[in-house]
């Protein structure tokens, strides 16, 4: 799960990660309430999205930068203006961009020099590492590429927690000088803490900076959490904001589905995560291409099956289904009666091929042959991926 940077910066200070003050509003009437907060002077004013790259972004009606440095709080709030509720295209977005619900203002810093300071977890070594490096605020994966000698990793032992000389290797590392040195061990410990606290997936600082009078400041915040540890973190799952995610998958989880967009055209209605794996590669395997992700599970029940299958048909870009199940704790009549129920509810235009195998494979068969369904059957599973991939080309 993700959070915005105004969130994520609220966890850093209440861990004691120095940031810039800040205040963000989410709509026109909140721009004085929230500038009230702030002292007349420089100000930034940072478009909240899911996605980096935001100070290099473009909106869809050609203003340019998502992140604005202003001179006076009244041009910030005529910036926020041109931000708020518009469409922003970054690297990280995709071509399509996403809308502005939210902007944050905050104290502008002035920037003595720019660096890069992440925590992650190493599946590697089962490890967290910490990824420095001294070519802060432009984009990570450049440098990685064109000057990997400028990262340095410092893998931490999570028996141990981070140790003082891993801290003073940070430091070193990044050059910082002997006043600045006493704030960034601060901050990397308190940041360490958070990562650990949280059960947090990952804690990007991109820019970290220290300023002319000495401080050091996490000018940029992106953190995501371990989905399978939010239970039991409730004031996370609080922050959650259901704008940024796909309407589909919400639905999906709300039944108990382990549903993914993909940007194909044939929907996939499988039961076992494995079996839905091999079902995506399969298609590929036959020149098509999947539109998801779709485990109803060893379990699932015929309410499930029926929401399963509205998902994949409210997917615009879905242009065939292709249903297969392999009934080992599944009853292969609880598909076919969720398919037919949820088909005389919305109704079905696309081309279906449906392979059923193993328990209670016969009531299912006769379920869908007695439904007047226009169904392709499968035999096998290659027989059923091909022909899907044919019926949409
Ligand atoms: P991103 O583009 O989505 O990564 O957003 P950032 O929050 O990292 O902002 C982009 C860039 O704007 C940073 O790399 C900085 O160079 C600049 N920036 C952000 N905040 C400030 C600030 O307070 N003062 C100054 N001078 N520049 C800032
Ligand atoms: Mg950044």
């Amino acid at each position: 799960m993700n959070i915005h940077e105004y969130q994520a910066k609220a966890l850093f200070e209440k861990f004691g990660v120095p940031v810039p003050k800040g205040a963000a509003a989410k709509s026109v009437a909140e721009f004085d309430t929230a500038l009230a907060l702030l002292p007349e002077g420089p100000t930034m004013v940072k478009s909240q999205i899911h996605a980096g790259g935001r100070g290099k972004g473009t909106f869809t009606d050609g203003f340019k930068g998502g992140v604005k440095f202003c001179k006076t709080k009244a041009d910030a709030k005529e910036l926020a203006g041109k931000m708020l509720n518009n469409t922003l295209v970054t690297l990280q977005t995709g071509p399509a961009g996403r809308k502005v619900q939210t902007v944050y203002f905050t104290v502008a810093s002035d920037i003595k020099k720019e660096y890069y300071l992440a925590i992650l977890l190493d599946r590697a070594t089962s490890r967290p590492v910490i990824v420095a490096s001294t070519e802060g605020g432009v984009e990570i994966e450049k440098v990685a590429h064109e000057t990997p000698e400028k990262i340095f990793k410092v893998y931490v032992d999570p028996a141990y927690g981070l140790a003082d000389f891993q801290l003073r290797q940070l430091i070193t590392g990044l050059g910082l000088t002997a006043s600045e040195a006493k704030g960034a061990a601060k901050l990397i410990k308190n940041l360490y803490a958070m990562f650990w606290e949280t059960d947090a997936a990952m804690v990007e600082i991109n820019p970290l900076i220290t300023t002319p009078t000495g401080d050091v400041l996490a000018l940029d915040a992106k953190v995501s959490f371990d989905s399978n540890a939010l239970f039991r973190h409730p004031e996370i799952v609080a922050l959650r904001d259901l704008n940024e995610e796909d309407s589909k998958e919400i639905e999906a989880s709300k039944y108990n589905l382990s549903y993914i967009a993909l940007d194909g055209n044939i929907a996939c209605l499988v039961n076992g995560a494995g079996l839905a794996m091999s079902t995506m590669d399969i298609i590929k395997h036959f020149g098509g291409n999947p539109a998801n992700f779709l485990d109803v599970g060893g379990g699932a029940s015929k309410e499930q099956v029926v929401a399963a299958f509205k998902i994949i048909l409210g997917d615009p870009n879905v242009k065939g289904i292709f249903v297969n199940i392999f009934g080992g704790i599944m009853d292969c009549n609880v598909i076919a009666l969720g398919i037919v129920e949820a088909v005389k509810e919305v109704g079905l235009k696309l081309p279906l091929v449906v392979r059923l195998e193993g328990n209670n494979v016969g009531a299912g068969k006769a379920t869908l042959a007695g439904s007047g369904l226009t169904i392709v059957s499968g035999d096998t599973m290659a027989d059923a991926a091909q022909k899907i991939v044919k019926l949409v080309a």
